[in-house]
């Protein structure tokens, strides 16, 4: 039986100004004005994503705490997730049973999204709600939605931390307890790396999405809750959601929600992470 513990944050003041900058081009972007210019930047922390909304449905309030602790936190961004059904209920040829009826992009004044269109869309909802978790360096690998490999994913990884600095911490979802195999590649890939380079991956973790936060194979490893520690914590949690509601085509089209708002109404209802080790 697991142990029902809360982490507490390792600092809960906030840092500094937070704000975030965007690039359309859908490169790299690079958060600003993060910290006081007196505060040397935290230990770097990678969160690894391989879908936009992962990092909020399965880590709002460990990202938010991490900033707030003054970390150098960056997305690893593997997929656009250009793959998602949620490009054919905004196209209308897919009802949205969220939306409650069919869109008519040529009644609501919209074209029809391509798959590239649909992806920045979708790193443009990313851009918005990493925002609202305090910001952070948004890094893309540039993987095929559906289709990342373990190797694929431990390469990108390892690329990433030989940039921000072997001390890193790095959090990826649970390789154990979700049936996405892009998910699970990529928590397969830092429990490969770990495994192999103890020194280099000594603080790493592995986050739940809501759907398996009661599944048994849970049983098999050590997890635990990470609790908003204040208000700004769950507030900025509860907003990163707000990012994949948002309907204003042509600038936003609410992808997160018509494909998951089950999931939403979840971290919504009630802000909090769960990772294991
Ligand atoms: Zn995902």
């Amino acid at each position: 039986m697991p142990s029902r513990r809360t982490l507490l944050a390792a600092a809960a003041a906030l840092a500094g100004t937070t704000m975030s900058g965007c690039d359309d081009n859908g490169g790299t972007i690079t958060a600003s004005a993060r910290k006081a210019p007196s505060t040397p930047p935290g230990r770097p922390w990678i969160l690894v994503v391989p879908h936009p909304d992962d990092e909020t449905l399965g880590s709002g309030v460990l990202m938010a705490q991490h900033v707030a602790a003054g970390r150098d936190v960056h997305i690893l961004l593997l997929t656009r997730g250009m793959g998602s059904n949620a490009r054919a209920q905004i196209n209308g040829t897919q009802h949205s049973k969220w939306w409650g009826v069919a869109h008519n992009p040529v009644a609501e004044g919209y074209a029809p999204l391509t798959p590239e269109a649909f992806g920045a869309a979708r790193f443009a909802e990313l851009t918005a709600a990493v925002g609202c978790l305090g910001g952070a360096t948004v890094h893309e690998a540039g993987l095929t939605d559906a289709g990342v490999t373990v190797a694929q994913a431990k390469a990108a990884i390892s690329k990433l931390v030989t940039e921000v600095g072997r001390d890193a911490g790095v959090y990826a979802p649970s390789w154990v307890a979700d049936d996405n195999p892009d998910h699970r590649a990529a928590g397969q890939a830092l429990r490969e790396l770990a495994a192999e380079e103890p020194r280099v991956y000594g603080d790493v973790r592995w986050y739940v999405l809501p759907p398996y936060w009661t599944d048994d194979r849970l049983k098999q490893v050590s997890w635990a809750w990470v609790e908003p520690t204040n208000t700004d914590i769950s507030n900025r949690a509860r907003n990163a959601c707000r990012a994949y509601g948002a309907w204003q085509p042509p600038h936003s089209y609410a992808i997160g929600y018509h494909s998951v708002d089950y999931m939403f109404a979840k971290v919504d209802g009630g802000p909090k992470s769960m990772v294991h080790t």
